[in-house]
């Protein structure tokens, strides 16, 4: 079996290695900018040049390294059209971004944001403490990842709430669906998490109409996808106070440009794209999973439905 690898930084080696581990009949092609590719049975992609789709058209299943597939749907027809395209499903990516949003949360519910600028300032002032009837937490995206992340913040006794496509039932959260449900979400959500898929549904959907129905004071957590939020809509909507403060993982333009008005903002929390990170053994452990599955002619979790565009 031939697997067709990209990598676009360059840093093929750890790859390989782990697929030896976890796939040891499988040998490992790396796809290179003008060279022709031996006919390969899978592909193991995560942001491939244009140059490189072609090679896709021959393969069993395109199997990407990230929870999110926008960076290969991009290319719309231009990509294979029979072609299953596979996703991560977790592999350590929920736990992160467990860690990462429950942090956020609690860094805005205890003040410790204002703490951290007071404390720089040498001001010793104890400030009153936010009620939890009043921290709803809402998380936009109750997939794989959504779902830890309201998982991991049950134990604190917030006001859960989640919102999807589809109706669904998750104990000690109040949740809310399609884009009828989407406004009585908002109006009753004091902190906001993004953790949807970007398609052409969820693009901009942090703008400042659905922003402003946010209670006055909100905070805006974004560990999805730059395009999710309308920057210079947030941009005036904290100006104006209504968003009292944003912790911000993802841009429309990454690395954030340095002149980028978010820089200036000391309510906006930037972290370098960092909620999640693939772990590399535990994707290869789990492509070389949906391989063998494939191969056995069983189903695989995470295969994309591309007319949903997640
Ligand atoms: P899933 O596909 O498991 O979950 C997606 C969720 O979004 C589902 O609950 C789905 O609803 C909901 N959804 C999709 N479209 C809509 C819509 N139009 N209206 C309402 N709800 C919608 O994805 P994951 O949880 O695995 O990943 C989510 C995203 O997180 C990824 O797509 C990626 O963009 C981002 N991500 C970011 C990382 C980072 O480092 N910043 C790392 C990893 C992922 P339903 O359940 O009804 O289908």
């Amino acid at each position: 079996m031939r697997i067709l690898l990209h990598r676009a930084d360059g840093k093929t080696e750890p790859w390989i290695k782990d697929f030896a581990k976890y796939l040891p009949d499988a040998e490992i092609e790396i796809w290179h900018a003008g060279e022709k590719c031996q006919a390969c049975d899978y592909a193991v992609v995560w942001s491939p040049p244009e140059a490189m789709l072609a090679e896709l058209a021959t393969v069993k299943a395109i199997f990407i390294t990230g929870a999110g597939v926008d960076a290969l749907l991009k290319f719309g027809d231009a990509l294979p059209q029979q072609i299953p395209i596979i996703r991560l499903e977790d592999a350590g990516m929920a736990i992160q971004m467990a860690e990462y949003v429950t942090h956020a949360a609690l860094r805005y519910f205890r003040r410790f944001d204002e703490y951290e600028t007071q404390a720089r300032a040498g001001q010793w002032a104890p400030l009153p403490q936010h009620r939890k009837e009043d921290f709803s937490i809402g998380v936009l995206g109750m997939g794989v990842l959504g779902a830890r992340v309201l998982e991991a913040l049950a134990p604190f006794g917030f006001p859960l709430r989640g919102w999807s496509r589809t109706e669904k039932t998750v104990p000690g959260v109040q949740t809310f669906h399609g884009a009828d449900g989407l406004d009585t979400f908002l109006r009753g959500t004091r902190v906001l998490v993004c953790m949807l898929p970007l398609t052409p549904e969820t693009s901009n959907i942090m703008d400042r109409t659905n922003m402003g129905k946010l209670p006055q004071g909100a905070y805006i957590i974004n560990v999805a996808r730059g395009a999710h939020i309308a920057e210079p809509d947030l941009i005036t909507l904290i100006k104006s106070g209504h968003i009292a403060a944003a912790t911000l993982d993802v841009f429309r333009n990454e690395p954030l440009p340095t002149q980028h008005p978010f820089w200036q903002e000391p309510r906006i929390t930037i972290t370098p794209h960092i909620s999640a990170l693939t772990l590399r053994r535990e994707s290869v452990q789990q492509i070389a999973d949906n391989i063998r599955k494939t191969e056995a002619g069983e189903p695989v979790a995470g295969v994309v439905d591309r007319t949903l565009g997640y």
